[in-house]
């Protein structure tokens, strides 16, 4: 097996798109055990299960009534995208330029929506001109001004009114950054309709949002909000924040979800109206894991080859205690191992420690699980740890996803 074949994982939003092929598609293995049989890695390698994403994918597609935008963010790698294409999604949820013109390359065909409110001139300019994207977000009139003079204000845009929730529910709170206040919204679109082919009002709960009624909230908001407006609004967007299982974490069952969504929008009865979604994490987080390698231990202490710095970010600060297994054999009774990372930085450190066989020992592998969502898009090249590979492997996730597990029951 020839070590070449396992590429690296820098993020292809970091690559040189027109010089190196991004959608060469990574070395394929039965297994993460023979995948490091085989490799026998020093670095860290992310394993993705490219199924697992598009069986996901297809799940939330069939069960929500209205279009599917894949949130790009979450996991940009090529083999993702490709898996959540093969899923059915046909539509992106993009941020940035870098974004824009990956989904782009890959995918002629694919509608793809400028969903940040805030957005560079020239971003705003190309995506328009040279990427075919016709919806745009906005939260300020400020922004609007800059979309429509960007473009050209010409007869085609999309614009999409973001409003601010109160917080609730989710894990990661986003409610500070973005959104416009209710009657700022009402204002906006208002002001948007004389220039927009299609209208759309969009909000975003939050991520691993682990309750469902938190949508039926918001979308009981958004009504309140269209009204005030008097405007007719052809799209509402619920957003992301679909939340995925995690070893403390068990969310309702995706149809949960999908019966408060469509509860909520009946009592607008706007019977013109299309609904849009934004999942990331829900889509992708069980098809990924990494594969990190202990390089020293001090008593309970493990050093680890990855860590915040690296694909373990969510691990650190924001506290996610992720599934874990040890690439060995053996029948070792379990301990708890405080894990560090790589760097020299004292916070480099998970905040949970993990169980794992009492005589764990340097060279030893373990597999981190559900990091298909914000794993591999987080590293960082702080003080040097940024090599990484990628593999695919057709075995089944440490975790399945709540949707699965539905089926299953
Ligand atoms: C990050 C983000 C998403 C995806 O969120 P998940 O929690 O991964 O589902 C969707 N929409 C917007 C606007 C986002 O910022």
């Amino acid at each position: 097996m020839r070590h070449d074949r396992f590429r690296s994982a820098v993020s292809p939003l970091r690559r040189d798109l027109a010089a190196q092929p991004a959608v060469l598609p990574p070395a394929t293995l039965p297994s993460v055990d023979s995948l490091i049989a085989a490799l026998r890695p020093e670095e860290p390698v992310h394993c993705l299960r490219p199924a697992v994403i598009a069986e996901a994918a297809a799940g939330f597609v069939a069960s929500f009534p209205g279009d599917v935008l894949y949130a790009v963010k979450c996991n940009p790698e090529p083999a993702v995208l490709r898996a959540v294409w093969a899923g059915g999604v046909r539509h992106f949820d993009c941020a940035s330029t870098a974004e824009v013109t990956l989904v782009r390359q890959m995918f002629p065909d694919a509608a793809i929506h400028f969903m940040h409110p805030v957005k560079a001139r020239a971003a705003i300019r190309a995506a328009y001109a040279t990427q075919g994207v016709r919806d745009f977000v906005l939260d300020s009139a400020d922004e609007l001004a800059k979309i429509l003079q960007e473009t050209g204000a010409p007869d085609d845009l999309g614009l999409f009114v973001r409003l601010a929730l109160p917080p609730g529910g989710a894990v990661y709170d986003l409610s500070g950054k973005f959104g416009a206040a209710p009657e700022q919204a009402a204002e906006l679109l208002r002001a948007v309709r004389p220039h927009a082919a299609r209208v759309g009002l969009c909000f975003h709960v939050g991520s691993q949002c682990m309750d469902p009624a938190a949508w039926t909230r918001a979308l009981a908001l958004a009504g309140t909000v269209i009204a005030q407006a008097g405007v007719v609004v052809e799209v509402i967007d619920v957003g992301g924040g679909f939340p995925v299982r995690y070893p403390d974490l068990t969310p309702p069952p995706l149809a949960d979800f999908m019966t408060a969504i469509a509860t909520g929008f009946a009592a607008l009865n706007l019977p013109g109206t299309r609904m849009w979604a934004e999942p990331g994490r829900a889509l992708v987080a069980a098809g990924g894991s990494v594969v990190v390698q202990v390089q020293l231990r001090r008593g309970d202490a493990l050093y680890l080859n990855d860590g915040v710095y690296g694909s373990l970010s969510d691990a650190g600060a924001p506290g996610f205690r992720f599934p874990a297994r040890p690439l060995r054999r053996g029948d070792a009774p379990l301990a708890e191992f405080t894990l560090f990372g790589p760097t020299c930085d004292s916070v480099d450190r998970l905040r949970h420690t993990l169980a794992l066989p009492a005589d764990i020992a340097e060279g030893d592998w373990i597999e981190i699980g559900q990091l298909g969502a914000y794993g591999a898009c987080l590293r960082t090249a702080f003080n040097g740890f940024d090599r990484a590979r990628i593999a695919e492997v057709r075995d089944r996730p440490l975790l399945e996803t709540t949707t699965r597990l539905a089926h299953v029951a």
